[in-house]
């Protein structure tokens, strides 16, 4: 009898003890099993990883050796921390998720915005901070002057008047940008091309599409800019060269350069001039982006001649301009342009 109430208490307490256990819900970190791409920022730079091995490692440092919590997350970012790493993880097909790596009163953790807040070491903070730190390589002498060429000559691309990959352009946006980049030729003027080597200059040589078909060439307005014959594979301009009524060269101004695992990265901001059919002999308007400039929108400054146009660069503030970050991939020597996006 004695015995039996002993296990009757005993199993009491267990039950007392398991439901006070049980009032606290535990979190586990959840991590995307294949992210596509990794954006992990810090201090307002941001750096992104796509290949396996990057993505892989991580992914290993953020598990260590698994992460259980009863530290709840209630809110969508976290506040009054310190040395914050936010990491963005990309999903495929489509989606995100986010979570936050950071420092708060000499203690470390990882934040799974509405899971759980997860204590981590410091010596796990520091690698995770190292291995952000050594992403961002400096380029060689050869590269930063080949892709500050590349970037000057693409000015073409900025009339695109959007973000895009060039994977993504259709057919009639590949040729149109190849041509014009074309053309004029120095010292020749507008010369006739043929098909063939507007694709191995310029249509791969430089957008690394080689899936492209020959027609005649539009405008972004609409207009024919060149007839293709297929007779002779040649490519002859309009006699008007239409398309220079909406150029507008952009005033570059590089911030940073680097590579970033086999892509080499460079932002810069754009000023643009009126384009050349908006343009008034007297003044100047300079606009943050080429839309901008199309439709007389956004001012930055007006100046009348070049000494006003140097003060007004000079004093005009960051804020006010627009960046843009221009992705770049080397293949068989050559630097191809993969990505153009305008920073809002
Ligand atoms: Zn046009």
């Amino acid at each position: 009898m004695k015995k039996r109430s002993l296990l009757v208490v005993l199993a009491m307490v267990m039950t007392v003890l398991l439901m006070s256990a049980c009032s606290k819900t535990e979190y586990t970190l959840n991590l995307p099993a294949e992210p596509t791409s990794i954006t992990l920022t810090k201090d307002d730079d941001d750096r992104t990883i796509m290949t396996a091995e990057n993505i892989q490692t991580v992914l290993t440092m953020l598990k260590g050796s698994g992460r259980i919590t009863t530290d709840e997350s209630t809110q969508d970012s976290p506040s009054g921390t310190t040395d914050e790493i936010k990491i963005d993880f990309a999903h495929n097909p489509e989606g995100t998720s986010t979570l936050f790596v950071y420092k708060k009163a000499d203690k470390f953790y990882i934040e799974q915005p509405y899971n759980g807040i997860y204590e981590i070491t410091a010596e796990e903070y520091d690698s995770l901070s190292k291995f952000y730190d050594g992403l961002k390589v400096e380029l060689g002498e050869l590269a930063d002057f080949s892709i500050k060429k590349r970037v000057d000559k693409l000015k073409v691309v900025d009339q695109m008047g959007k973000s895009f990959k060039t994977s993504e352009l259709t057919n009639d946006e590949v040729l149109r940008l190849g041509y014009c980049l074309f053309g004029p030729t120095q010292n020749f003027g507008f010369i006739s091309t043929t098909f063939e080597d507007l694709q191995r200059t310029y249509l791969n040589g430089w957008f690394g599409r080689s899936d492209c078909t020959p027609k005649d060439i539009t405008c972004f307005c609409g207009e024919v800019i060149s007839k293709y014959n297929p007779a002779n594979d040649e490519f002859t301009w309009d006699d008007n060269f239409h398309y220079l009524d909406h150029s507008a060269k952009s005033y570059d101004e590089i911030i940073e350069m680097y590579q970033i695992e086999d892509r080499y990265v460079v932002k810069l901001y754009k000023i643009f001039p009126d384009i050349m059919m908006n343009s008034n002999p007297s003044q100047f308007n300079f606009y943050p982006t080429y839309n901008d400039a199309v439709n007389k929108t956004n001012v930055l400054f007006t100046v009348t001649n070049e000494d006003e146009f140097e003060n007004a660069v000079k004093s005009l503030d960051d804020s006010k301009k627009t960046s843009y970050t221009m992705t770049f991939k080397l293949v068989k020597g050559s630097y191809k342009l993969v990505e153009y996006k305008i920073n809002d």
